[in-house]
C-alpha cells in the first residue's frame, strides 16, 4: 500500500467506496489520517465499520477537512458534492491526487500518465510490458488493474529508478491537480462521455489538463494530429522547450508491425508509436522495444483473438463501445487478393446501446465487411444504416449473430465482435459481454478450453 506522512492527522472525507475509494480509505487510515467514509450501499460501507467515521459528506460541516476524495464514477457536473465542498473551501480530489501528494515520500521514481478517448489501456499495458522486458521495474494502475494506492510501492532496485504507469480517464484527471508526469500521453479525442461535460470542447480541455499539470521539462506525447489533438499539440509546444512535445511517429515503426500479432490494425500502430516514444524517454533502447513488442499479449476484450476455427478467425473486441474504436478494428482486416479472391472478409457483429447516432468513423470502413449482424437495442438503427452498402442480418441476440456469422464465414474470413456501442442494454458491462461472446464461440467451435457453457445463460445480465 502507498502511504504518506503528509496525510497524518489531516481529515478527509471519502465518497464512493468501490475499489479506488476503498483503497484510498485504507491508505489514508494507514497514513494516520482521520477519515469519514461514505457509500450509499451498506455492503460497501461494511468493511469500514468501527474503523472510521461513516457519514455522508453532504450532511457534514466540512470545516477543517483537507479534501473530499470522490470516486471517478460520481458525476461532478450534476452531483451536489462539488458545491457543498466549495462552501467550505475544501478541494474535491481523487485517489490519483492522493498518489501525487504522496510522491515526495516515495523512493526516486518516474510517473507516466496516459489519457485519451480510446487506446489508454492498450498503451499503458504496452509501456508496462516494454519496461518490464527491459528490466525497468514498473507498477501499472489507475483506470486499469488495481487502484494505485493499494499497490506496493516500487522497491529499491539496481536498474535505476522505477516507473509508475497510470491510465487516466478524464474523470480521474478532473479530480487531480498536482500530478507532474515525467511523460504524459494523449492518444486521441473523439466524442464520448458528453453527458459528463459541457460539450466536446470541455471534454477535450479536461484531457489537456494532464499536460498542463506537467513541468515544462516533462515529455508530452500525442497520437495523430487530428483535431482537437492537433491544437493541443501546438499549445503544448508553446509552453515547453523544443522537442518536449512529440506526435506518434508511425513511419518509424510500421515495418515492424507484421511481427506483432496482438497489435494489428492502424489504431494499434498508433498506440505502439505512443508507447515507444514514452519508453524511449525512460531509457529503453530500440533493440529492447523491438524484442518486447512481438511478445505482447492483447488485453482481454480488445481485439482479442479467441480462436481460429476452420480457417475463420474469431475476435472479441467487446471493449469497442463507440464507433471511433470499432472503425480501426474493421480496418485491421482489409481484403487480400490471396484470400477468397480479394472479397471483403469481416463478418461484423455490431450493436448494443448506441452512444451516438449514425455510423461515425465506421462509415468509411464499410468496404471491409462481408456482412453485418446487428444485435441489441441499436441493432435496427445499424441495420438501416448499413443495408444500403452491405449485406445485413438482423439478429437481436449475440448468440444468433455468432451462429449466423460462423455459418457464413469462409476460411480466411474474420468474425469480429466489435459492437461500437455500450453494453448495458443486454449485459452488466463490456467484460460480461465479451465473455459471453467468447463462450459462444467456444461452444460453436467445440472448444471447452475457451468456455464454460453454464454461463451462457447470462445474456440478459
Ligand atoms: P481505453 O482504455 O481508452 O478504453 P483500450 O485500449 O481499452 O482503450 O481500447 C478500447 C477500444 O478502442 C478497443 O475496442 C480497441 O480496439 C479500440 N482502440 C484501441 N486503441 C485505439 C486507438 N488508438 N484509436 C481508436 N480506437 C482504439
Amino acid at each position: 500500500m502507498i502511504t504518506a506522512s503528509a496525510f497524518a492527522d489531516k481529515r478527509y472525507a471519502v465518497l464512493g467506496l468501490a475499489r479506488s475509494g476503498a483503497a484510498a480509505v485504507e491508505a489514508l487510515l494507514a497514513s494516520g489520517a482521520k477519515v469519514t467514509a461514505w457509500d450509499r450501499q451498506d455492503i460497501a460501507r461494511e468493511p469500514f465499520e468501527g474503523r472510521c467515521e461513516l457519514a455522508d459528506p453532504l450532511q457534514l460541516d466540512l470545516t477543517g477537512y483537507a479534501g473530499v476524495v470522490v470516486s471517478p464514477g460520481v458525476p461532478l457536473n450534476t452531483h451536489p458534492i462539488a458545491a457543498h465542498a466549495a462552501k467550505f473551501d475544501v478541494p474535491v480530489i481523487g485517489d490519483i491526487e492522493l498518489f501525487a501528494l504522496a510522491r515526495p515520500e516515495l523512493l526516486p521514481h518516474k510517473v507516466v500518465g496516459v489519457t485519451g478517448t480510446n487506446g489508454k489501456s492498450t498503451t499503458v499495458a504496452l509501456v508496462h510490458h516494454i519496461l518490464q522486458m527491459a528490466g525497468i521495474p514498473s507498477v501499472l494502475g489507475g483506470n486499469i488493474g488495481d487502484p494505485i494506492l493499494g499497490q506496493e510501492p516500487l522497491a529499491p532496485n539496481e536498474n535505476g529508478v522505477g516507473v509508475y504507469v497510470l491510465e487516466l480517464s478524464s474523470y480521474q484527471i478532473d479530480l487531480t491537480f498536482n500530478l507532474d508526469c515525467e511523460a504524459a500521453a494523449l492518444t486521441n479525442i473523439t466524442p464520448d462521455h458528453l453527458d459528463r461535460y459541457d460539450g466536446f470542447a470541455a471534454y477535450a480541455a479536461a484531457k489537456e489538463r494532464l499536460f498542463d499539470m506537467q513541468s515544462a521539462s516533462g515529455l508530452a506525447v500525442v497520437g495523430l494530429l487530428q483535431e482537437p489533438v492537433g491544437t493541443i499539440y501546438e499549445t503544448q509546444k508553446e509552453r515547453r522547450p523544443s522537442g518536449r512535445v512529440v506526435s506518434a511517429d508511425l513511419e518509424k515503426i510500421a515495418k515492424y508491425q507484421p511481427q506483432w500479432p496482438a497489435l494489428q490494425g492502424p489504431h494499434n500502430l498508433e498506440n505502439a508509436a505512443v508507447a515507444i516514444a514514452i519508453a524511449e524517454e525512460l531509457g529503453v533502447k530500440p533493440a529492447q522495444w523491438q524484442h518486447a513488442l512481438p511478445r505482447f499479449q492483447s488485453l482481454p476484450h480488445r481485439m482479442e483473438i479467441v480462436c481460429e476455427e476452420d480457417g475463420v478467425l474469431f475476435i472479441n473486441d467487446s471493449k469497442a463501445t463507440n464507433t471511433a474504436s470499432t472503425a480501426p478494428a474493421l480496418a485491421a482486416f482489409p481484403p487480400d487478393p490471396s484470400i477468397n479472391e480479394g472479397t471483403p472478409r469481416v463478418h461484423w457483429i455490431v450493436g448494443g446501446l448506441a452512444k451516438e447516432e449514425g455510423l461515425g468513423d465506421c462509415a468509411q470502413q464499410l468496404g471491409m465487411i462481408a456482412a453485418a449482424y446487428t444485435v441489441g437495442e441499436a441493432g435496427p438503427m445499424f441495420a438501416d444504416l448499413i443495408s444500403p452498402h452491405a449485406s445485413v442480418e438482423r439478429c437481436e441476440l449475440v448468440s444468433e449473430a455468432v451462429s449466423r456469422a460462423r455459418d457464413a464465414a469462409r476460411p480466411g474470413d474474420v468474425v469480429l465482435f466489435s459492437p461500437a456501442c455500450a453494453s448495458f442494454d443486454q449485459f452488466r458491462d463490456y467484460e460480461k459481454r465479451g465473455e459471453h461472446f467468447r463462450q459462444l464461440v467456444g461452444v460453436f467451435a467445440d472448444r471447452p478450453d475457451i468456455c464454460a457453457a453454464d454461463t451462457l445463460k447470462d445474456e440478459a445480465a
